[in-house]
């Protein structure tokens, strides 16, 4: 079975009561048992769902993993993974530039419980050497990066942990698995905040954790029933539905998203632009060859935060707003919204200016978008 037909069918196989084409939303907490010890292999909702493990089977087919788990968010996604592979003096190389919100969770959270995170840039393989240590236990990757785009060898690194026993985790909420599948590549454990692409519709939020090898699969699933971050039926039926246009929303994010990149870097009032499609971006061949597609995330740099408050208060269509991966095309300044936490220093050193406007490219006709984005540069 090939991605689209996967996406469409697995999990979402008609329903043996009723033959229902749409998986049902089982709204329940609990489940009648015929007798002691006797049930249908459901005793209580934080622990099976059917809705719920619909969307998991079919996570786990699209990423090409043994077993999938669904959270409440992103965030909690992230927490469960380290709640099930690490220990106090446990050391953790972070790709710098992670999302804010892992960078809190490591920083705020976890390493007053003893675990140590070094931020690398993960873009060469080299520094990522040179940042092991004996402790070394997880290498986490977010490729491309937010909102720099910037990639790290998926491959490359994968190769360097596994003979030394370093479990390699990618968060591939900006690609999805239509564009990239880092199992494939070689990592231990995929992230996803379902929030963005997988869901799509800007209208749930949840998160997911892939994994190849199965005992890894048992902890996680031990991790997800007791600490019991689980999605709830709804959204996991939300973002089920969602991921069966993936491959229909993730072609149309792409071609737009290269056309906004195009039409932005030939703009005489946009100084430059991050986009890993367009042949300039520095990692472009390792774009090729690790990503099928390049998607709909392109961010710009005007110049000066003067400059790019004209553009964010200009736009009618692009909504300004955090999050992405929506239909809707959304435009952000991260370094007073997504990165706003981020000391300004920090922030100057890895590029993130106070001109820089990042757009999550939509599924509209993109001569509307550009048109929009047009008249908004012409206010600069
Ligand atoms: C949004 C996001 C998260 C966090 O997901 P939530 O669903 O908001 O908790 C993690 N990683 C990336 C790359 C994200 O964009």
């Amino acid at each position: 079975m090939r991605f689209a037909t996967k996406a469409i069918h697995i999990g979402s196989e008609p329903d043996p009561a009723t033959g229902a084409v749409s998986v049902p939303i089982y709204q329940t907490s609990t489940y009648a048992q015929e007798g002691l010890g006797k049930h249908k292999g459901y005793e209580y909702a934080r622990t099976q769902n059917p809705t719920r493990f619909a969307l998991e089977r079919c996570l786990a087919a699209l990423e090409g993993g043994t077993a999938a788990f669904a959270f409440a968010s992103g965030m909690a996604a992230i927490n469960a993974l380290v709640e099930a592979f690490l220990h106090a003096g446990d050391h953790v190389i972070v790709s710098e530039n992670v999302y804010g919100g892992t960078f809190r969770l490591f920083e705020r959270i976890w390493r007053k419980y003893g675990v140590d995170f070094s931020y690398v840039d993960t873009r060469d393989v080299a520094r990522v050497e040179q940042a092991l240590r004996p402790e070394t236990r997880m290498i986490f990757l977010e490729t491309p990066t937010n909102p720099l785009m910037i990639l790290a060898d998926i491959r490359a690194i994968s190769e360097l942990a596994r003979p030394r026993g370093i479990r390699v985790v990618v968060d591939n909420t900006f690609m999805s698995p239509y564009f990239q599948r880092p199992l494939e590549l070689g990592a231990d454990v995929v992230v996803h905040s379902t929030t963005k692409y997988l869901n799509g519709h800007s209208d749930s939020v949840g998160g997911a954790l892939v994994v190849r090898d199965a005992e890894d699969a048992e902890r996680i699933k031990f991790v997800q029933n007791a600490a019991g971050a689980i999605i709830s039926p709804l959204d996991a039926w939300l973002v089920l539905r969602g991921i069966k246009t993936l491959p229909l929303r993730m072609r149309q994010h792409d071609e737009n998203g290269r056309a906004v990149a195009r039409f932005l870097a030939e703009h005489p009032r946009v100084e430059r632009v991050y986009y890993p499609g367009l042949p300039s971006h520095p990692q472009y061949e390792l774009a090729r060859r690790q990503m099928s597609g390049f998607g709909g995330m392109v961010a710009f740099d005007v110049g000066s935060l003067e400059k790019a408050r004209t553009v964010l208060e200009s736009v009618r269509l692009c909504a300004l707003a955090e999050s992405l991966g929506g239909v809707e095309t959304l435009i952000s300044h991260p370094a007073t919204m997504t990165h706003a936490s981020v000391p300004p220093e920090e922030r100057q050193r890895l590029g993130i200016t106070e001109g820089l406007i990042r757009i999550s490219v939509g599924c509209e006709d993109v001569e509307d978008i550009i048109a929009d984005l047009d008249q908004a540069l012409a206010r600069i």
